[in-house]
């Protein structure tokens, strides 16, 4: 018996595409309308008849609270995660009952989940495969944004399920994106994917060879795209309009969603021609004279590459952002793999030929690109192509909260996983048995402004003074993004440990903010982290004065035990209400005077200097500022 065919799903924001593998051939199969773009847009009818892509986008005119689009903003989010998103809609976005979004649809007189959306947008695909193959079609690949956290894309596999589909991966577009560009058989090759699509832009940088492919950096922006370009020719044309007769289109629904549609297919043509009309005959009535008014306008390439240069401006500062991270120069990048619709623009390419010196890769159409990744993934799962490792990257920072109050990271951002990191920490305090591990995510060098994803303790270390013991803290995050920290104490071998999952209920929205949020904060956060180094330091001097001062008081003169125990005094004091680093500098030198003095006398002049001792060992964090009882 023949291998059951697997199908690759592109399940997008704007449109979606199914192909499968035939042969040896990624195939693009096209929908029941002949497209083989179909849009993911589900529309109810009034005789609760469900229309799907084409009918349904048409239908969006004419009754926008029964048409849903992208909702794949939606899936897998909480209600309280997308209100703002739900002011950009025209239908109606509500709570269900487990306070999940989703749409409140009259026409199909329920609450309506964004799965079952998706749903009827792979069902609508699924069976265009089956006509096209001749069979029954039950197994899938579906990609999602790498942004995508654990809910979206369980939901995402949820909406698979519904429309008769076992989701076999999930997969990243970016990766999928590179799979159809063939960056698992080349090698050291290195791409970047510029994904411009109806509603959203974003760039990864990955690496192949051999096959393997790893994603190095991604960077994007969930609001930014073809709908963006969309808007601003919807806007010049109903200040035109205004302009000539008075009449402010805005209030009215109807002509909206006729301006949107001719608007996108006035750009659409403008990449292709250096000049296009556009013509909307009744548009609205003339309130005085109740005559039909119609609009008719010029729009030029020139023009509308003036409307949307910092939009594409903004693009590409994102690539800088992505190549930054990625510590890579634009030279360093081999090809770049246009992915969506908008990528056809004409100024989108001249500035990617500018930035990169090279012109942007062509031969994979970008509308189709993900879809052709998922269908030689789904090649690759039914024994049709050859084994692909895969490999992703963590979206923030991973580390531990460290004395003082500092993250200290032990993976950072963009790290391809799996990835394992250890360190070793030691104790705070002086014959500390316990010590706290908390495990923190995010971009700030102080604990208290990122995440706290769990905390555990590890007890039982023998006492010993402060600084001796050694825990070595692993960080182990899997192939599937879970991370697992460790923590040992190297003098007895006990150990404590638990599972987190960093990435989930951080949308892309929020990554984006924490990275914002920290370069925003950069330089006030520095002189924070700056303090409670330079802090700890001097804890660390005042610390060891002490030892010094104990273990040796009798050998020395009182007018120099007295002196001691001020300075100490005075330390402390410093410690507790310094808030500039120079006064904790200032006193550190007084410390280290006094350490010096104590030295001289006892080794009365032998060369050796005490202070040399007082200084901070370059060696283990401490991991605990907490000691805990
Ligand atoms: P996608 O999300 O990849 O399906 O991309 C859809 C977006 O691409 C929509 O905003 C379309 O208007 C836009 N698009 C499609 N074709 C073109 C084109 N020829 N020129 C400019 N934008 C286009």
């Amino acid at each position: 018996m023949a291998k059951e065919k697997v199908l690759g799903i592109d399940l997008g924001t704007t449109n979606s595409v199914v192909a499968v593998v035939m042969g040896d051939e990624p195939v693009v199969i096209q929908n029941q309308e002949g497209s083989r773009l179909t849009p993911s847009v589900v529309s109810w009818t009034k005789e609760k008849e469900i229309l799907v892509g084409d009918p349904a986008k048409r239908r969006a005119i004419l009754d926008p609270e029964n048409t849903i689009y992208e909702s794949k903003r939606f899936i897998g989010k909480k209600f309280d995660e997308v209100r703002e998103e739900a002011r950009r809609v025209s239908y109606k976005v509500v709570a269900d009952d487990k306070g999940d979004a989703a749409f409140d649809v009259p026409n199909a007189g329920k609450v309506v989940r964004p799965e079952e959306v998706g749903a009827h947008v792979l069902r609508k695909l699924k069976e265009a495969a089956e006509a096209y193959l001749g069979e029954k079609v039950t197994k899938a690949v579906i990609t999602v944004p790498a942004y995508f956290n654990e809910r979206q894309r369980q939901a995402t596999k949820d909406a698979g399920k519904i429309a008769g589909l076992e989701v076999l991966r999930i997969l990243n577009e970016p990766t999928a994106a590179a799979l159809a560009y063939g960056l698992d058989k080349k090698s050291d090759v290195r791409i970047l994917v510029y994904d411009f699509g109806g509603g959203t832009f974003d760039v990864s940088i990955l690496e192949g060879g051999e096959g393997v492919i790893e994603v190095k950096a991604t960077s994007g922006d969930t609001h930014l795209g073809g709908a963006n370009i969309d808007e601003r020719i919807m806007e010049w044309l109903i200040e035109e309009f205004k302009k000539e007769t008075g009449i402010d289109l805005r209030q009215d629904k109807t002509a909206l969603q006729r301006l949107k549609e001719a608007a996108e297919q006035a750009k659409k043509e403008l990449s292709f021609k250096l000049e296009t009309e556009i013509n909307l005959p009744f548009i609205t009535v003339d309130p005085n004279t109740n005559q039909p008014l119609h609009l008719q306008k010029k729009l030029t390439r020139a023009r509308l590459e003036e409307m949307i240069k910092d939009l594409i401006d903004r693009t590409m500062e994102i690539v800088q952002k992505a190549l930054e991270d990625a510590k890579l120069k634009p030279e360093d990048i081999d090809d770049i793999v246009l992915v969506g619709g908008s990528t056809r623009i004409p100024l989108v390419q001249q500035r990617i030929k500018e930035f990169f010196g090279k012109e942007p890769h062509k031969g994979v159409n970008p509308d189709e690109v993900v879809a052709v990744g998922a269908a030689i993934q789904a090649g690759v799962l039914s024994g049709d192509v050859k084994e692909i490792l895969l490999v992703d990257v963590t979206p923030l920072s991973l580390g531990v909260e460290t004395y003082g109050g500092v993250m200290t990271v032990l993976i950072p951002r963009n790290t391809p996983i799996p990835y394992r990191k250890c360190e070793i920490f030691t104790t705070a305090a002086d014959y500390q048995t316990e010590v706290e591990i908390h495990v923190l995510q995010g971009e700030r060098p102080l604990a208290k402004d990122n995440k706290s994803l769990g905390k555990f303790y590890l007890t039982g270390i023998p006492p010993a003074p402060r600084g001796v013991p050694k825990i070595e803290v692993c960080f182990d995050i899997d192939a599937d993004g879970i991370l697992h920290v460790t923590a040992k104490d190297l003098g007895t071998g006990k150990e404590q440990s638990i599972k987190v999952q960093p990435s989930s209920g951080l949308t892309q929205e929020e990554i984006e903010r924490i990275i914002k949020e920290a370069e925003a904060h950069a330089e006030e956060d520095k002189k924070k982290k700056e303090l409670i180094e330079t802090r700890n330091q001097l804890d660390q001097l005042v610390y060891n004065l002490e030892k010094t001062l104990k273990e040796n008081r009798d050998k020395l003169p009182q007018d120099l035990v007295t002196e001691t125990e001020k300075v100490i005094e005075e330390a402390k004091k410093t410690m507790q209400e310094a808030q500039e680093v120079e006064r904790l500098r200032s006193m550190m030198d007084k410390v280290l005077q006094t350490s010096s003095k104590i030295g001289s006398h006892i080794y009365q002049g032998a060369g050796k200097k005490a202070g040399d001792e007082n200084k901070k060992e370059g060696g283990d964090d401490v991991v605990d500022a907490r000691p805990v009882d």
